[in-house]
């Protein structure tokens, strides 16, 4: 028998949430986010939950190929680009729009002796500093936007930018706000009539005053918050994604003994401890404080002691009818991956791509 760890996937729920998104987008084109592995989820799974997106949006030519393969017939950005000129064959063979933000990506199309124009976005910084055009260099700016209209390699083109901050809380300031990052692409653009594309989740469900003509969610499709002063609740999405184990073993600690790697924990009393087939090596944070909490038997318990490799510990004091074989749950649809991320010092985003690929996977179709 294999390890009784697997990763339930509900396309529904994923296919509500991007029913949900698509609420707040109104009429704007939706992509739907599905770089690195559909977040963890499987790309060719969230090809079909997502097949009423307009476009899938990834940042990998053999997600692009394996998203065709799959049956994708519809837009797909690659939202890196092209990484070498001949990527740009592929592009083109599998219809893929890509995003320029860089000089070498211009000139790539420039050189590019493509059969049929490609449709571009034309990426600028305005704030987040990673890729793009520095839209604050109003010359350098216009002389990307103006090779890319002069190319007789593009068909339509659309001005992209990425927000640094469109999730932080009310009443908190500091730099690149959104609505600079909005200020700065109007200042040089405002008079280009070229569609924009704007909002990643955050922007999308907590900014209605971003507009723009496509929107850009990931991490709301799969039911997780878009950072820690939100909840995946608060946004109206569910988790697509639950780690589910079991008990394998438990032990009975005296008072004074401790349990795993390094005798983190030690019990101040009798206690019983439960062992969950699922460490590190699945995915789950090794860095997961004691109190960390996991479900045991339909109960809240929580983690004790150092995560291993395989394994891991909870402290069953909560859960007194928790024996060898109960069902647990790590996170997910009782528990969500944000709450055990954010005691991780991390978010949804990093657990749900980590999940392991030894794991096996089953579907809610
Ligand atoms: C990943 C990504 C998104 C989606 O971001 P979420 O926070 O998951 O909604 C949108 N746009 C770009 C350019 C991205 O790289």
């Amino acid at each position: 028998m294999p390890r009784p760890i697997s990763a339930l996937i509900d396309l529904p729920a994923m296919r509500r949430n991007l029913a949900h998104a698509r609420r707040h987008a109104r009429d704007r084109f939706v992509w739907a986010v599905v770089k690195a592995n559909a977040y963890g989820h499987g790309l060719e799974r969230a090809t079909r939950a997502f097949a009423e997106a307009d476009g899938l949006a990834l940042l990998d030519l053999d997600e692009a190929q394996r998203a065709r393969d799959a049956g994708w017939s519809r837009p797909i950005l690659l939202l890196e680009g092209c990484f070498e000129p001949r990527d740009l064959e592929v592009v083109s063979a599998l219809k893929v729009t890509p995003v320029v933000h860089n000089t070498e990506q211009i000139e790539m199309l420039e050189r590019a002796r493509l059969p049929v124009p490609i449709d571009v976005y034309l990426k600028f910084n305005t704030g987040m500093n990673r890729l793009g055009f520095d839209a604050r260099n109003a010359d350098g700016a216009r002389l990307a936007y103006e090779r890319m209209k002069a190319s007789t390699s593009v068909a339509q083109l659309t001005l992209m930018i990425h927000f640094a901050n469109a999730d932080r809380a009310a009443g908190v300031s500091g730099p690149a706000e959104a609505a600079e990052q909005l200020d700065v692409l109007q200042a040089v653009a405002g008079h280009w009539p070229e569609p924009r594309s704007l909002a990643n989740s955050a922007a999308l469900f907590l900014r209605p005053e971003v507009k723009g003509d496509s929107v850009r969610p990931g991490i709301a499709l799969y039911g997780a918050a878009t950072d820690e002063s939100h909840t995946a609740a608060q946004l109206g999405v569910e988790p697509a994604m639950t780690l589910k184990s079991r008990l394998i073993a438990v032990q009975t600690l005296k008072p004074g003994e401790a349990v795993g790697y390094g005798s983190r924990f030690a019990a101040s009393r009798s206690m019983r401890i439960g062992v969950v087939a699922c460490g590190y090596a699945d995915g789950y944070p090794r860095n997961a404080p004691d109190g960390t909490p996991v479900i045991a038997d339909g109960v809240r318990v929580s983690i004790a002691g150092r995560v291993s490799m395989d394994m891991l510990t909870v402290d069953l004091t909560s859960a007194p009818r928790a024996a060898v074989g109960s069902d647990v749950e790590l996170w997910g649809k009782n528990l969500p991956i944000d709450e055990v991320a954010n005691l991780c010092g991390t978010v949804g985003y990093e657990l749900m791509c980590a999940l392991a690929q030894r794991l096996p996977v089953t579907e809610i179709n």
